[in-house]
């Protein structure tokens, strides 16, 4: 079921009905995220209600546009897709969220703070922790820590694996393109 709730939907009511909402969240909605960012395309919502088996209000569903940010290391802003899920049953007081927290790990509680639909309430905590701790991809970045350009012993560095590689032909552009170049007058007619 699709609903285009307005305000006055409860989180109740949309578990109860199982409704789907679907939303297109503006920047200016969504101030402490616009603030990370240099820039905020529009943010995708689309979250499912339902109760669980305890009764209590679950909303699992997703989160996702794109955002310009600004390198900590250099000057560059980047585009970068901020997607999230969202998977939490709410609460609607710290009591209930402590009492299921202690009974139920795993599980995370939302405190809204009122029983009505507050989509941003729900979402903006997670586009924030979904932001990325890198800005820049690493050959981009000139002031990356020197361990991603080092030449030997870079075994302790797991992520950067596949890094070597591309690093060693950044390192000798023009070797490469001599070699290319010559190759294609020797090719040529
Ligand atoms: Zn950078």
């Amino acid at each position: 079921m699709n609903s285009q709730a307005s305000g006055s939907s409860t989180y109740r009511s949309l578990a109860q009905q199982q409704a789907v909402v679907t939303r297109l969240l503006d920047s200016q909605l969504l101030p402490r995220f616009a603030q990370e960012c240099n820039a905020v395309g529009q943010i995708a919502v689309r979250l499912a209600f339902k109760r669980d088996d305890q009764g209590r209000v679950q909303v699992v569903g997703t989160v996702q546009g794109d955002s310009e940010l600004g390198c900590h290391r250099c000057d560059h802003t980047v585009w970068r897709k901020i997607e999230a899920n969202v998977e939490v049953l709410l609460a609607f007081n710290e009591d209930q969220a402590a009492a299921w927290a202690s009974q139920q790990a795993g599980s995370e509680v939302v405190v809204v703070s009122s029983a009505n639909l507050d989509v941003v309430e729900l979402v903006e905590d997670e586009l924030l922790l979904a932001l990325p701790e890198r800005v820049c991809l690493d050959d981009d970045c000139p002031n990356m820590p020197a361990m991603f350009y080092g030449g030997e012993g870079l075994a302790s560095v797991g992520e950067e694996a596949v890094q070597e590689d591309v690093d060693e032909n950044r390192r000798l552009p023009f070797a490469g393109l001599k070699q290319a170049l010559q190759d294609g007058e020797d090719k040529a007619p």
